[in-house]
């Protein structure tokens, strides 16, 4: 029989979440056994193009960290729910917004402004990325700012919710011996302490 097939995408995170997984120290080596990871950009050399070619719903379960920010994140949020039949916000960020969901107390331009030009730490003011100024045809282009930072289930359907900032090792192993036992609680489920 084959492994459940296991995902895991870094969004508009401080990475404390991707710390977390490693955390399990070797707690983590059961579920390395009992997985095949398929996507995992921050551990291993995975691509973009090699989730765009998996056929649709062939990741068992996806765990997202962080809120969603830019044009990338939600292009990869929707291209990991459609690749996954089970789509889980891991973490403070990616349940509720997190500490990014801060930034939605100032505007956009407000934001750019105060990193590119005003802050005290800034060396080379008025250096602004390709958005303002886009890159020519061909080369390297920035993903673009959105004006808000949202929660992952304001842009996608999430079936799980692991809370926590970031989650804690017990949850998260928790957690996972139920999605490879079958053992889940009804869809929409904040999965708590015991799950
Ligand atoms: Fe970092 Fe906490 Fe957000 Fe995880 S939930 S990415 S640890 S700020």
């Amino acid at each position: 029989m084959s492994k459940p097939k296991v995902a895991f995408y870094w969004c508009a995170s401080c990475g404390g979440c991707e710390e977390a997984v490693v955390d399990l120290a070797e707690g983590i080596l059961p579920v390395v056994e009992a997985v095949d990871i398929v996507f995992w950009p921050v551990a291993l050399d995975f691509k973009r193009a090699d989730v765009e070619a998996m056929e649709d719903g062939a990741i068992t379960a996806c765990f997202v960290n962080g809120a969603i920010r830019t044009s990338e994140q939600e292009e990869m949020a929707h291209l990991l729910r459609k690749k996954s039949q089970l789509l889980i916000a891991f973490g403070a960020c990616a349940h509720l917004g997190g500490i990014p969901g801060l930034a939605n107390l100032f505007g956009r331009e407000e934001i750019l402004r105060w990193v590119y030009e005003q802050a005290p730490s800034v060396a080379n003011g008025g250096t602004y990325p390709q958005e303002r100024f886009p890159a020519p045809e061909g080369e390297l282009e920035l993903p673009s700012f959105s004006p808000q930072v949202r929660a992952l289930n304001q842009v996608v359907p999430v079936d799980y919710y692991l809370p926590g900032c970031p989650p804690p090792v017990e949850l998260i192993v928790q957690a996972v011996t139920a999605i490879l036992k079958g053992e889940l609680p009804p869809k929409g489920t904040v999965l708590a302490p015991d799950v």
